[in-house]
């Protein structure tokens, strides 16, 4: 790249000179450790195709340019890939004439971007954040107001905790509320007390889910579930489950409250992934990630009216929450989405990919346990006494950056517009990683 930021010396050495070594011992020793990124690489850019990575690796004598692909599109942030002319062109010359400017005065982007959301999501209202933690807190802060007006058998309020139903290893951020929704003991290590009021079930158990309507008689307020458990390992539910789950809400009067913020946006094959179980509209989804084609974080949460009319003024805000560009970025996401037809692209291209990816597979039945997915969200399960981060390590030493989930999983979720080729690329990194994979004898090295 070639702006002033490569020349700017920083520890006095323009950065674009920097070693692999530099950098890492930067993020060792000032970042908090909260990743564990692979060393020995650095990522310069996008590639010469938008589904490749520019990095720097070290080598035995030195370091050296190559590309990978990118198998993973930042955490399905990216449905593009990278350096999208069209993306690029035109934010671009939106931030050369671009305004930041708070929620306190109107600007001509977000009228237009709220219509195109609603037409997109099929809610009725929304409240544009940034983060997907953000729009899952703000969700609770919804669920509460809501219980305290509507909930309860009643219909005319919680008066007593109201209780959200989440699910076992579910991913949902890393605010303090999304904390309080995940049972995860490394994510909860040292935060407790938690804000009260969650339980948990497990995924795809609807017996479960049923008890606890029965113990908590009236006092749920909402079951707030992923409909497809990435994080966790790409965990897809029985076909009936989520209706199931949502005819029970209703029976109960409790809402129905999905995180699409991975699932969203065309990812699996579906604009969302409500319709993929043909759901009647929840009450309240989140969505977030690749709303931005990854050029900033931006997100929502979108629901019914009557849910949503419970905020108000001094209530809840967010400085970039809807501010131009977040706003523009939207518009032209959903603009590209609709003109490429990326839902139609992501059920195509997923379900090549699976295939290949199951080819492979079958040759190594006592290593791979399952291959799954739904569109560009799938997930490769090695068996227990294989490690998932050596194989995402493998996989990158094959030319294919595609991370491990949990200990056991591998993560597949390119750009959505990836070609053939690049998801043969996949398919043959696959093979020659779990051909060299072996079996755990000492300590795991997941992360
Ligand atoms: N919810 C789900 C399902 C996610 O996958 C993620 C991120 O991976 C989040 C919430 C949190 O989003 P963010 O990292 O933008 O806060």
């Amino acid at each position: 790249m070639n702006t002033i930021i490569e020349n700017y010396k920083v520890s006095g050495k323009p950065i674009k000179d920097w070693t692999i070594k530099e950098h890492n011992a930067a993020l060792d020793s000032l970042g908090a450790r909260i990743y564990k990124p692979f060393h020995g690489v650095v990522v310069l850019g996008g590639g010469s195709k938008p589904y490749m990575l520019k990095i720097r690796k070290e080598t035995g004598n030195g370091e050296e340019e190559l590309e990978i692909v990118d198998g993973l599109a930042c955490y399905s942030a990216v449905p593009f890939g990278h350096k999208d002319p069209i993306i690029t062109e035109n934010v671009n010359k939106f931030i050369a004439g671009m305004a930041t400017i708070p929620r306190s005065i109107s600007h001509s982007y977000l009228g237009p971007w709220l219509v195109k959301l609603q037409e997109f999501t099929r809610m009725d209202m929304f409240l544009p954040k940034s983060s997907g933690t953000e729009a899952n807190e703000a969700a609770i802060k919804a669920i509460r107001k809501w219980a305290r007006h509507y909930g309860g058998s009643d219909g005319k309020g919680i008066k007593g905790t109201p209780i959200i139903i989440t699910a076992h290893n579910a991913f949902h951020g890393r605010g303090l509320g999304s904390t309080a929704m995940m049972d995860d003991p490394t994510t909860r290590k040292d935060l407790e007390p938690l804000m009260a009021g969650f339980e948990q079930v497990p995924f795809n158990d609807l017996d479960a889910l049923a008890v606890k309507f029965k113990e908590h008689d009236g006092d749920i307020a909402a079951v707030f579930i992923e409909p497809i458990q990435a994080e966790a390992g790409i965990f897809i539910p029985d076909d009936n489950y989520l209706s199931d789950v949502q005819k029970l809400c209703k029976a109960n009067n409790a809402l129905f409250v999905l995180d699409e913020i991975q699932t969203g946006y065309c990812r699996t094959g579906y604009d969302f992934a409500w319709q993929l179980y043909g759901l009647e509209k929840p009450d309240l989804i989140t969505i977030g990630k690749a709303m931005s084609s990854g050029v900033l974080p931006v997100s929502s949460l979108c629901g019914k009216k009557e849910i949503m009319d419970l905020f108000e003024p001094h209530g809840e805000g967010s400085t970039f929450g809807g501010y131009p560009l977040a706003s523009f970025v939207g518009l032209l996401t959903i603009h590209e989405l609709e003109k490429r037809n990326i839902t139609n692209l992501s059920a195509e291209n997923g379900r090549y990919l699976k295939e290949r990816l199951e080819q492979v597979a079958k040759k190594y039945p006592n290593k791979v346990k399952e291959v799954r997915g739904r569109g560009m969200l799938i997930g490769v399960e090695i068996y227990p006494n294989y490690d998932g981060h050596q194989l995402s390590m493998n996989m990158l030493e094959n030319g294919v950056y595609a991370k491990e989930t949990h200990e056991t999983n591998l993560r597949v979720a390119p750009p959505i517009v990836i070609e053939k080729e690049g998801m043969d690329k996949i398919a043959s990194a696959l093979d020659a990683s779990l051909d060299s994979l072996q079996e755990i004898t000492g300590m795991r090295i997941s992360c």
